[in-house]
Formats: structure tokens, sequence, C-alpha cells
């Protein structure tokens, strides 16, 4: 079981960071992934990066080398986030590339797919998932956050979530790739998570805005471990 904090751009000041992470409960199955500038003061816990280059190394202001956050300790980076699909306009070939960096750099890439659509089949994820792993062979973590559950308040139905993750882990299965963890993400609260980790069958979530509430996100990480437990 994998619960995964992706705090995005939040909070604004490094008072509000060392707050949060003194409050949420530090478990090896708990991956927080706050901006760059935060990652040192989560040294106790399991970190991951938002995002990483698709390069190496060099003259590209501003990128993160998945490199650098391997050398800081992160065991993970979230790779083909919707957020850098639809507003950074990463390409699958992009976040192909960046899932084998971050294989190279020996972190293990959480990689996001969702479809756009709601009355989408599962193509989008499909498309999105077979290119992600292209000349991949080892074991990662995938997320599926439909676009239309991400940050809205509206969660994927259960029937929906579960057919996915069934499509996803038949998509991973061909590749030899079937320890590889399913996680899902959109709107996952202390309510409705042990829906996708219990009843639906997923190995995590991933949690957005409800990772910024501490007691909140404690209760997702109870519930959730729970479902595992029983
Ligand atoms: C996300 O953006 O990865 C996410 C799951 O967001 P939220 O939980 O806020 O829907």
């Amino acid at each position: 079981m994998l619960v995964v904090a992706n705090w995005k751009m939040n909070p604004l000041s490094v008072e509000e960071a060392k707050q949060l992470f003194s409050t949420i409960s530090q478990k090896e199955e708990v991956v927080i992934c706050p901006p760059c500038p935060f990652l040192y003061l989560g040294k106790n816990f399991v970190l991951g990066g938002q995002n990483c280059s698709n390069k190496k190394e060099g003259s590209l202001t501003g990128e993160v080398s998945a490199f650098m956050l391997n050398s800081i300790g992160c065991k993970y980076v979230i790779v083909g986030h919707s957020e850098r699909r639809v507003i950074m306009k990463e390409t699958d070939d992009i976040i192909n590339i960046k899932a084998l960096m971050a294989i190279d750099a020996k972190l293990t890439p959480i990689i996001c797919v969702g479809e756009i659509n709601k009355s989408n089949k599962g193509e989008e994820i499909e498309r999105q998932l077979k290119i992600a792993l292209n000349g991949i062979n080892k074991d990662v973590v995938v997320a599926y956050e439909p676009i239309f559950a991400i940050g809205t308040g509206n969660p994927c139905s259960i029937d929906v979530a579960n057919e996915r993750r069934e499509l996803i882990k038949n998509i991973l299965k061909e590749k030899g790739l079937e320890k590889s963890l399913v996680l899902y993400g959109g709107s996952v609260n202390s309510e409705n998570v042990s829906f996708y980790t219990k009843q639906a069958g997923f190995d995590g979530v991933l949690v957005g805005k409800a990772s910024l509430d501490a007691n909140e996100f404690n209760k997702i990480i109870e519930n959730a471990l729970c479902s595992r437990k029983s």
C-alpha cells in the first residue's frame, strides 16, 4: 500500500511546510512530494519529486534532474501529471523519456495517466501508458488520475476506476511489469479512500488537495492502511 502526497505549488512559506511535515504521520508507506525548495525539510520521510527533466544535465535553466533528486534522498518522482500534460504541453514521448530518466537515476517513477473526457472508454489511458512504458523493464508505480476528478471534489465512480485499474494491470502484465503498483488519484479524502483501496483494489492513492490538511491526510493514511490489513 502506498499513500502519495502531491503538494503541488503549496504551501508558500518554509514555516508552513515545516508545520505540515511535523504533523503528518511518518510511515514507510507514505511518500511526500513537496515543491523542490522544501524537500530538505522532509529528511525523515520517504520523498518524491513532483517532476524531473527529460535530460540528465546541462544548460536547462530552471529544470531539475532526476539524478539531483536521487542525490538528495528522493526515492520517487511523479511524471506525466495531467497538469504537466495539459498546461506544460508534455507529450507521451517526453513522459516516456522522463520515466526512463528516473529509472536511470535509481528513482521509481510514479507515472500518471488519465482521460480528459469522461466518455472516453479507456483508449486514452491505454495509449498514454503504453508509450510511457516503452523500454521500461523495471517495476514502476502507475497512478490512474482521471482529469475530470482532479481537484474537482467529484471522484471517479468505483466501477469506472475498477475497469481502468484492470486495464492498467493488464498492460503492465503484458510488459512483464506485474509487480508494479497501481494507485488511484482524484478528489481522494478520508471518507472515500477505502472505496478505492478496499472495494476497487487499488494498491494506494495519490492525494492532492487533501494532503495539505495534515489531520485529513493522516485519516486518509490510517484508512488506506486499514484496508491493507483486512
Ligand atoms: C492530483 O493532482 O494529483 C490530485 C490527485 O489532486 P486532488 O486530490 O486535489 O484531486
